[in-house]
């Protein structure tokens, strides 16, 4: 049994967690960050692994999310370059895809103005002379391809590296630690969690959680009861196929839902992803559907003919992670993206909640948690500023894959 006392208690390891600690930190602020199970053991060793724009966001008129994703990817580039790389993505365009060639002309176009121009974001048209080098894609019904430049990472090795940062800033880490309970007081939040077979009480001046698919989870456990938001589950699959493509990404619809799939390279593998299925079931028991790995077996076959007679067996590996969005009517595919900052008391919050998100923006909410808690967190002398931390990558860590 321990009592310290901190400014600010995580609650989960994941990109965003990270994130916060990091910052926190480096703002001078006494950090705890618990993790029940390991570091980016949940959504953020299971995402896409793209740091990009979000070029499909403009479709929901979701301007000042790629804005803000382009500024981020721009960022990361330059803090993380052994972890986040530039590459060449391509979108083809075929007599039955649902968009026109113009209309992507626009949307890159667009893409380019919410970029300022700057040379990642530039575009071009491939000439038809070029289709025969892209990895052997499917010319059948092609009208035009379209080449672009998003980046990818290795989430995992990411999130380790944010966490790494924030240790070395004073963040203690506790892990495997599960947060148990907390309460708030009129003067701080008494807080409960489990670690080395033991309970351990702390106090803070503020609790963020940081739970990604579990925060309503968590929230349960605070008292008095606070507000959360209505939120769905949403599956989101991978498969892992042996084989290569060049060094290409390949932006691709479905050709039975019509719905964006990527195909990239990752090793010694082909990634073909992701999917959306609503999801009832415990946070921890997500896990890839036969029907999903069946769908992306599907979009890889039709677009790369020499995977025509692949069956599922040819499937290495596969994994599926859950994206938090609120609870709205319409399609999942159309609901924001942002990420939603959720607090017990708008006007002195003590105890926030992170919902959903993008890897790709980890570090700007991570600001703005810290600016909303402001209020109830005390004065202290800043140690670093994380707009000009390098990540280093582990040496353990799969980030030669990409
Ligand atoms: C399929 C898919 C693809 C995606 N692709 C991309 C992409 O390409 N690019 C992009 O920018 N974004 C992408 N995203 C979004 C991005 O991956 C997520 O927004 C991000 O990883 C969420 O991070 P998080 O820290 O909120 O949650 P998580 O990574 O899930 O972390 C939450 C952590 O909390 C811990 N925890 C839970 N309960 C407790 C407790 N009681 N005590 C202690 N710890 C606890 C968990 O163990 C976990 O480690 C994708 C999401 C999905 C689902």
């Amino acid at each position: 049994m321990t009592s310290a006392q901190y400014d600010l208690v995580v609650v989960g390891a994941g990109i965003q967690g990270a994130g916060i600690a990091q910052a926190a930190s480096a703002q001078g602020y006494r950090v705890l960050l618990l993790e029940k199970n390991n570091i980016a053991a949940g959504t953020s060793s299971r995402s896409s692994k793209l740091i990009h724009g979000g070029l499909r966001y403009l479709e929901s008129a979701q301007f000042s999310l790629v804005r803000e994703c382009l500024n981020e990817r721009a960022r990361l580039l330059e803090l993380a370059p052994e972890l986040v790389k530039l590459k060449p993505f391509y979108f083809p365009v075929y007599q039955q895809s649902s968009r026109w060639p113009w209309q992507l002309f626009c949307g890159l176009t667009l893409y380019k103005i919410l970029g300022r121009f700057k040379k990642n974001v530039a575009f071009k048209t491939v000439s038809k002379e070029k289709w025969q080098t892209l990895d052997g894609l499917n010319l059948k019904g092609l009208k035009a391809v379209y080449q672009y430049w998003d980046a990818q990472t290795d989430d995992k090795a990411l999130t380790q590296a944010v966490v790494a940062s924030a240790l070395e800033l004073g963040t203690t880490l506790h892990l495997p630690a599960t947060f148990l309970h907390a309460k708030v007081t009129s003067n701080e939040v008494k807080i409960e969690y489990h670690y080395q077979g033991q309970s351990h009480h702390c106090t803070a001046a503020t609790l963020v959680n940081a739970a990604g698919p579990w925060c309503n989870e968590v929230i349960k456990k605070v008292l008095p009861p606070s507000p959360q938001l209505q939120i769905d589950l949403v599956q989101g699959t991978h498969i892992l196929v042996k084989g290569k493509i060049g060094d290409h990404i390949f932006y691709l619809e479905s050709p039975s839902d019509q719905r964006p799939v990527f195909v990239m390279p990752w090793g010694e593998y082909i990634m073909i992803g992701t999917t959306e299925t609503p999801f009832k079931g415990r946070a921890d028991d997500v896990a890839p559907q036969t029907q999903e790995k069946t769908y992306l077996l599907e979009v890889l076959s039709y677009y790369f003919p020499q995977f025509r007679s692949a069956s599922t067996a040819r499937i290495d590996s596969a994994f599926a992670g859950l994206r938090v969005l609120p609870t709205e009517s319409g399609s999942l595919h159309n609901r924001t993206r942002d990420t939603l900052i959720h607090v017990d008391d708008p006007k002195e919050p003590r105890i926030l909640t992170v919902y959903g998100g993008k890897l790709t923006t980890y570090r700007l909410t991570a600001e703005r948690v810290i600016k909303r808690l402001k209020k109830h967190l005390p004065v202290r002398d800043w140690k670093a500023h994380v707009t000009e931390i390098k990540l280093k990558t582990n040496v353990s860590s799969d980030a030669s894959l990409f």
